[in-house]
């Protein structure tokens, strides 16, 4: 994940939702190749957001291309955003290193580290369900925490 880059755009209101439309989206054709509704749990306001294809972020007319991709999917509302957050974590050296700019072509296949007395892992590579996501860092703490209370450590 480390080589990619994400935008975010907000709205006065996820309006895409009162035309029946859920905020996803993968696209092939880019720049956003993964486009997801990041709206607040309150939904006081809209927000989408996208991964960029590797290495579109750096191109120069990345902000409006990506903004004119979200009218194509979403409406013509979707062109004029409140506000549009870029980060590239490809260019912060705390995520990114060289490597990381010829990132795998797919999440590696992550399993259980079976507990011993003295070390537990906790975290997503551990979890053999969407291991390398969010999701999967939450399983592999209930795991670990399951562990905890059922093997008495
Ligand atoms: C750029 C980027 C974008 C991502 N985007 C998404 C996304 O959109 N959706 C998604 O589902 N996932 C995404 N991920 C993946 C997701 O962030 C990780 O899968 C998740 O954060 C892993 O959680 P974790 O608890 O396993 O580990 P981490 O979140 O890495 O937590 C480990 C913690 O341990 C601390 N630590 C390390 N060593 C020590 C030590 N010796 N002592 C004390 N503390 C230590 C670290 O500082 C860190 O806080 C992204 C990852 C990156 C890098």
């Amino acid at each position: 994940m480390a080589g990619h880059a994400k935008l975010v755009a907000t709205y006065p209101t996820a309006f895409w939702r009162e035309n029946g439309l859920n905020g996803d989206a993968i696209s092939h054709r880019g720049p956003l190749a993964e486009i997801h509704d990041a709206s607040p749990v309150d939904a006081k306001v809209g927000a989408l957001f996208g991964f960029a294809q590797v290495g579109a972020a750096h191109q120069s007319g990345f902000r409006d291309a990506a903004v004119a991709q979200l009218a194509r999917l979403f409406g013509q509302e979707a062109a004029t955003p409140d506000d549009v957050f870029i980060k590239d974590w490809s260019l912060d050296p705390a995520t990114a290193t060289e490597a990381d700019l010829t990132p795998p072509s797919d999440h590696p296949n992550y399993s259980a580290v079976p507990p011993t007395r003295r070390v537990m892992f906790a975290r997503t590579e551990t979890s053999s369900d969407n291991g390398g996501f969010l999701e999967g860092a939450l399983a592999g703490a209930e795991a670990a925490n399951a562990a905890l209370t059922l093997g008495g450590y």
